[in-house]
């Protein structure tokens, strides 16, 4: 999944939860979405921040913050690794164990005959892949996502 999704997705998911959000609450959310995957730079993506020994110190750590600002960055990680889990493996036991598994869910509508919905999932695993040099930084669905999503954040923080 691009960065852009990794944004997008969870920002527009609190806003819905939240209503308001302050501009350092979204910087919070933005860094944590996508810093897992500044992994990029080792030699294999997917490895050492997609990995639940990163993850873990995070989720424990906002309990021990007086600040809540922490809970930002650790919804934006979490956020992440649930999107990853749905678009690929996760390797969570990196570098003990290099092997990641992901969900895949599809749906199919059939319409030769009465309209059925088939919908098939399954459970894959795959090692993690070796960094190419290059990082897809979005498609044409995430620029749009990244086009509305712009919007909603002006309306919010820049109302006339
Ligand atoms: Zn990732």
């Amino acid at each position: 999944m691009d960065p852009i999704k990794h944004v997008t997705i969870p920002l527009l998911f609190i806003f819905a939860l939240k209503g308001e959000l302050q501009l350092t609450e979204v910087f919070l959310v933005v860094l944590g979405s996508t810093t897992p995957d500044f992994d990029v730079f080792f030699e294999e993506h997917r490895s050492y921040f997609h990995s639940i020994f990163f993850l873990i110190p995070f989720i424990f750590a906002p309990f021990y913050s007086k600040s809540e600002y922490l809970w930002y960055f650790t919804y934006g990680l979490c956020f992440h690794f649930l999107l990853d889990l749905f678009s690929g493996v996760l390797p969570l036991f990196y570098p003990f164990k290099k092997l990641g598994i992901g969900i895949k869910i599809a749906g199919k509508i059939e319409i030769r005959s009465l309209p059925k919905i088939k919908i098939e999932s399954k459970l894959s695993s795959a090692y993690p892949s070796k960094s190419k040099g290059e990082y897809i930084a979005f498609s044409s669905d995430s620029f749009i996502l990244a086009v509305l999503t712009l919007i909603l954040l002006l309306f919010k923080f820049f109302k006339p």
